[in-house]
């Protein structure tokens, strides 16, 4: 697997109130433009706009490759310290039968899945996993709604929290489309998957995507032309969920059946 750039010369410049003074200059306005029509929902890599940024990280995740064994829920736990009971990212389940979708994630399928029952077997089409986090959006609706602005998109596109900053009021979480949001009741902020940027910084990999033993999450730089995430992003058929939000997800999920979107 190819070491994603670890140059976050960007970031590190610009700090997050600096980023704020930034946002508020001509320079973000052309940059923010350039974002409102990046709303790609699916394609073939071309829907997405190229920003004028030096990195654009995304996800990519292969949905004939996920297996459902919950080593990405567990390492994402250990290592963001995630309390029991809610999760940074978690799996879905989703069996197509005759009658309809069930869909179930016990325990975020940390623990991976017990077969279904009997009588869903027996109506059962087609069942696949479905690995779900944070979409680091480029239009999120968390940031729009946080009172404080301690939630905020850096240039690289990670969709952040302060905790310094942030007040626990919880309207983030109510506005995510995508229920990757929680209150951390240890930590009394707003918390959710942050593609592990204390480890992308240092050119590692999330602990997910070092988990996955069958490679179905691949996370990179979409800039660099030759990283696994845009040769994948270039090659698949691709879709976001929820495209009628017009959030504009950097997830981007290949093989995504239309009853999960
Ligand atoms: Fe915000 Fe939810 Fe989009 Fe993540 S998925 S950036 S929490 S709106």
């Amino acid at each position: 697997m190819k070491k994603i750039a670890a140059d976050f010369d960007e970031l590190d410049s610009v700090s997050r109130r600096k980023f704020l003074q930034y946002a508020m200059s001509g320079a973000a306005t052309i940059l923010m433009v350039q974002m409102s029509g990046a709303a790609a929902t699916q394609g073939r890599g071309k829907g997405w706009k190229q920003m004028s940024t030096k990195h654009q990280y995304a996800y990519v995740i292969d949905i004939n490759k996920c297996i459902g064994w919950g080593g990405c829920v567990r390492a994402c736990g250990q290592e963001n310290d995630v309390p029991e009971g809610v999760f940074r990212t978690w799996v879905e389940r989703y069996v197509l039968t005759e009658d309809g979708v069930y869909v179930d994630s016990p325990k975020g399928g940390s623990e991976g899945f017990e077969p279904v029952s009997a009588e869903i077997q027996k109506k059962a089409k087609r069942s696949f996993f479905v690995p779900k986090m944070c979409n680091h959006c480029e239009n999120p609706p968390c940031v729009q709604v946080c009172p404080v602005g301690a939630t905020y998109k850096s240039p690289e596109g990670f969709v952040l929290v302060d905790h310094d900053y942030c007040l626990g009021c919880a309207y983030c979480v109510q506005a995510c489309p995508y229920g990757a949001r929680f209150i951390n009741t240890e930590k009394h902020v707003s918390d959710k998957c942050t593609w592990c940027y204390h480890r992308v910084k240092k050119g590692k990999q999330p602990a997910c995507v070092e988990a996955c033993p069958t490679g179905a999450r691949i996370f990179g730089d979409l800039m660099d032309p030759e990283s696994d995430v845009s040769l994948i992003f270039n090659d698949s058929q691709w879709m976001v969920l929820k495209p009628d939000m017009y959030t504009s997800p950097m997830c981007f999920y290949v093989e995504l059946p239309r009853e999960v979107v």
